[in-house]
């Protein structure tokens, strides 16, 4: 950190703090900073950039959304030079790519690293964000951006015995810096969600024996990981720009070729080899749209994908009796999972699956598990339960806005916000990712966000403006919006991280707008060209 903030007179000490140093937060500094020539700090608790791929260093941590997408657009100079090693990279690529664009773009000196933001407060006198740190330093500044994640801060459920347990215990998503050694080790993962199956695939092969710990089968389709295919690395290296824009014109933004077709529209057999083509390819996100159009909203579609993949998983497990474990009943409509050689673990004699809904674990021990059938004599437990999605970063910040009205309180039954970039009654404060935004993959969609709101910083410094604030009554509105869309999907019935229902006691709502990246950019982009409609400028 060689740049810090001086205090200007009356001035703020800063025109934008920005939270968070991952994907969004680099971006945006580099944005305010380098784009916008303004006096740009950022602050993270981590002792480095990367945000996600800071903290999740966990055996067998990728991406499982294609590198091709999971990219900055904006340094094109990076786009033709950065070698993406796979499809799928892994966590020490990803972070390492970020360090490049940090360092490429000088952005390390404004970033205070092991600094968090504990209380953000506005000051209505002098319409600037009072910040304070952990380390006990208050600044000031005129704009706030949060870019604190949108599936970063933990979910650790409240294990008896947890703090008696004698080997490791860690959470998945803050892995310590030093490596575990897990050579012949006795280790249970619990949780099977994205993490969860990343893990075990990880260490099946190395452990002395591996437990995965069960609640909820999910579906998972094999990644088939390998180099960036020729036909998409052409595309990009010889016209990034249509490649760009074919991207964001989708629904989703995974770079994935959306299906408009409707499964019951094809006669069984052809219907499965649209799915065993999917199967031989690769990828969550490719089968679960690029199949057929209608999965996630037709009932009776879902269940042509759901049986199709039972079908693989009674296949690929040896046991009968734990493939049947594995299979889940429910709807496929959680974000899709893909993992290579998930499936082929549970034929390895060190590997035992413990369905937790038949044999429930009662608690923690001083040497491992008890469940309601079973001790496990473990030296590591793995947490891959997941995080707190959407709102947990942001109500760890003490957040008083307009009127001494706290966050924690307005969003006590769920978040209140527009858009995913602001939130009524904290004007100044922006967000990216943050609730209500579009159900797509994140870089591209962060830069998009953060574009947007640069437009809107810009406009206000340029007419003078001290304030902006998002009404009310367009929040409620995106809201409503939100909920009727998501109501139509299979989503809102499936329970999952995306509607809340993997937190015990979380308000369980609708956070996210399903109507499709290129309708949020009509609108969002309608905003603007309005002047900011929607928002009052003072
Ligand atoms: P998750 O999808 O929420 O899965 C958490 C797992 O922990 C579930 O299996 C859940 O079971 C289990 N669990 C939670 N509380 C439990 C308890 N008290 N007892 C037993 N089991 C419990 O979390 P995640 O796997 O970390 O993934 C979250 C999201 O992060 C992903 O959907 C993805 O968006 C992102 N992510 C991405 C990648 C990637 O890009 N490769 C990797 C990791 C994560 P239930 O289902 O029964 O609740």
């Amino acid at each position: 950190m060689q740049q810090s903030a001086s205090h200007r007179g009356n001035s703020p000490d800063l025109d934008v703090a920005i939270i968070g140093a991952g994907f969004a937060g680099l971006y945006a500094l580099h944005k305010m900073r380098n784009e916008l020539g303004l006096l740009a700090e950022g602050f993270d608790d981590a002792a480095g950039v990367g945000g996600t791929w800071y903290w999740n260093r966990y055996p067998g941590c990728r991406t499982d959304t294609q590198a091709s997408v999971y990219s900055y657009s904006f340094d094109r100079e990076m786009i033709d030079t950065w070698q993406w090693s796979e499809r799928y990279p892994p966590q020490p690529e990803v972070l390492a790519y970020l360090n490049a664009v940090a360092d490429k773009h000088d952005l390390k000196r404004s970033i205070h690293f092991e600094t968090r933001i504990e209380k953000l407060t506005w000051d209505e006198a002098s319409s600037l964000w009072r910040l304070s740190t952990n380390r006990g330093e208050s600044l000031s500044a005129r704009f706030v951006i949060e870019a604190v994640g949108l599936l970063s801060s933990t979910n650790i459920p409240d294990f008896p015995g947890a703090d008696r347990f004698g080997g490791a215990l860690v959470h998945a998503a803050r892995w310590p810096q030093d490596p575990i050694d897990f050579e012949n080790k006795r280790i249970a993962v619990i949780g099977t969600g994205s993490t969860g199956i990343q893990l075990v695939s990880a260490l099946a092969p190395k452990a002395g024996h591996l437990f995965v710990c069960q609640r909820t089968p999910q579906y998972v389709v094999p990644a088939r990981n390998g180099p960036i295919p020729e036909k998409i690395r052409q595309w990009m290296s010889t016209s990034y720009d249509s490649f760009h824009k074919w991207v964001m014109d989708s629904a989703t933004v995974f770079g994935v070729d959306e299906s408009q077709t409707p499964a019951m529209s094809l006669v069984e057999d052809d219907r499965n080899l649209v799915y065993e083509r999917a199967w031989d390819e690769g990828g969550g996100f490719a089968f679960m749209l690029g199949t057929f159009g209608d999965l996630t909203v037709s009932a009776e579609a879902n269940k042509t994908a759901t049986d199709f993949i039972r079908s693989k998983i009674m296949e690929t497990v040896d046991d009968s009796q734990v493939a049947r474990k594995l299979c889940p009943t429910d709807y496929y409509a959680k974000r899709p999972l893909c993992a290579d050689g998930y499936y082929e673990a549970f034929n390895q004699p060190n590997v035992t699956l413990v369905d937790l809904n038949e044999d429930p674990l009662i608690e923690m021990t001083p040497t491992g598990l008890r469940t309601a059938n079973c001790e496990i004599a473990l030296d590591v437990i793995i947490l891959a339960t997941g995080f707190d999605a959407f709102t947990g970063n942001y109500l760890k910040i003490e957040t008083v806005g307009r009127n001494g009205e706290r966050l924690q309180d307005k969003w006590a039954d769920g978040p209140r916000a527009f858009m995913g970039v602001a939130t009524a009654g904290f004007p100044n404060l922006f967000t990216v990712f943050g609730p209500f935004s579009p159900f797509t993959s994140q870089p591209l969609v962060d830069e998009y966000q953060v574009d947007w709101i640069a437009g809107l910083i810009r406009h206000a410094m340029a007419q003078g403006l001290n304030e902006v604030e998002v009404e009310r009554a367009a929040e409620d509105g995106w809201i409503e919006t939100c909920e009727t869309i998501a109501e139509q999907t299979l989503f809102a019935v499936t329970n999952s991280w995306i509607n809340g229902a993997n937190v015990p006691g979380k308000a369980r709502r609708t956070m996210i707008y399903m109507g499709g990246m290129a309708s949020y950019a009509g609108i969002i982009e309608e905003v603007a060209r309005g002047g900011y409609l929607s928002f009052r400028l003072a």
